[in-house]
């Protein structure tokens, strides 16, 4: 067979028309729209939807297998029944507890979040924040300039991240705005912009230079744009989102990547480590993964912190150096805990961000327990003195321990947090 040959049997007969196609991603706001999938199926997944709001687009949808029932790009965008199974808070870090006016969000001294929208390119079904989506949600601000004034009265914040939703929904000549104006306060020196339409849209980028101009603009060789990106496999890396890294990156802002550990899509070593190293090769290091918070309708994605410790220590064999920067944590509502480490009878772990200062860096000791999907299920080791645990666990001796309420059983082994 001649190159010619080989390279056009490789090459499915329609790729040019796909390409033309996928210069802009349709938004698919209804089930119904999803020709893919059965009436029956629609008529079920119609009924989850209601519940838990489901956005998607032509791109992203046609990164699914169909003909794969546990395809993780279908896991990760369309509905299950299972989402309606009794799970979780719908504020699972009490978030609330930290939002000091509408839309903005500081619990850690230097940083401030704003919330700037409540839309997505898609919606991941395993959202922590997917209260926002829900009809009756009024805690974003959508006038950010509100959020913004706030920052300018407090001088120890020095990086704000642009969340929400997804800020890259906003349309450009109003992200320029807001650029602007955390650009002419002097004391914040780090944006940072959390957001997955890489992967769910990432014409946004390749096809809008006017937005590729305003981040050459504000991401400067002092002050640098970080784009938390989310990509949570590698079937996520293709062609449209590897183009929409390169001209981020080329626009000068600094890419990294965070994710949490979601059972189903990201939860085999071999695919972590897939991600990490590909994305370690387009410059992108991965930054977080996350245990994924009891959220309400996240029962089918959660894992125990110590089965996805050593699914993840497993995937770090398989990475370069680079690849595996990563901490594994909880984003809890005391800070951010990292999963240091589990042996036969411990669980080992250090506050990499807290609430309150005096635990900033402190390390905590927990009793294994591989049943436990979160840090208020954990139990301290006795006369520890951690002030979380401060109510019940500085002064616990092991043997007459209450432990913290633990999730029953349901039928297929996950718990319930109800
Ligand atoms: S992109 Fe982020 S905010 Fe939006 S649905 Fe996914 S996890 Fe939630």
């Amino acid at each position: 067979m001649s190159v010619e040959n080989a390279k056009s049997a490789e090459t499915p007969p329609n790729a040019a028309l796909v390409k033309e196609k996928r210069k802009r991603a349709k938004y698919i706001l209804s089930i119904d729209k999803i020709t893919q999938l059965s009436d029956e199926e629609k008529a079920k997944l119609k009924e989850v939807s209601k519940r838990y709001a489901f956005r998607a687009n032509d791109y992203y949808l046609s990164l699914i297998n169909w003909d794969d029932p546990k395809d993780p790009i279908r896991q990760l965008v369309i509905p299950q029944e299972r989402e309606l199974e009794e799970w979780g808070s719908l504020d699972a870090s009490n978030e609330t507890a930290i939002t000091v006016q509408r839309g903005v969000q500081h619990k850690y001294g230097s940083t401030v979040l704003l919330l700037c929208n409540e839309a997505c390119g898609a919606y991941c079904r395993y959202c922590f924040r997917k209260r926002l989506f829900m009809n009756d949600n009024d805690e974003v601000n959508f006038d950010v300039f509100e959020g913004i004034e706030y920052i300018k009265n407090h001088p120890e914040v020095d990086n704000v991240l642009l969340t929400g939703g997804d800020p890259m929904i906003i349309q450009t000549p109003k992200l320029e705005k807001i650029f602007a104006a955390l650009r002419e306060i002097e004391h914040v020196k780090i944006i940072r912009v959390g957001t997955k339409m890489p992967a769910f849209n990432p014409f946004r980028f390749t096809q809008d230079p006017e937005l590729l101009a305003v981040l050459r603009k504000y991401s400067t060789n002092e002050k640098r744009i970080y784009f938390m990106c989310h990509f949570d496999h590698p079937n996520e890396l293709t062609e449209e989102s590897r183009a929409g890294i390169r001209v981020l990156q080329e626009a000068g802002v600094i890419c990294v990547n965070q994710s949490p550990f979601i059972r189903g899509i990201s939860d085999d070593p071999d695919v972590m480590a897939e991600l990490w190293n590909q994305l370690s090769y387009l410059g992108v290091p991965q930054y977080y993964v996350f245990q994924g918070r009891p959220t309400e309708g996240n029962e089918p994605f959660e894992t125990p912190i110590v089965e996805a410790y050593f699914k993840i220590e497993e995937a770090k064999k398989k990475c370069s150096g680079l690849a595996k920067r990563l901490k594994f944590a909880m984003s809890h509502e005391s800070g951010k805990v990292e999963i240091l480490g589990v042996d036969e009878r411990h669980i080992y772990l250090k506050y990499h961000r807290a609430k309150n200062a005096e635990d900033e860096q402190r390390m905590l000791v927990c009793h294994r327990d591989d049943q436990a999907y979160w840090l208020d299920q954990l139990r301290p080791v006795s006369g520890y003195n951690n002030p979380f645990f401060r109510s019940v666990g500085s002064q616990v001796d092991r043997d007459n321990f209450e432990r913290p309420e633990r999730p029953e059983r349901s039928e297929n082994g996950v718990g319930a947090f109800n």
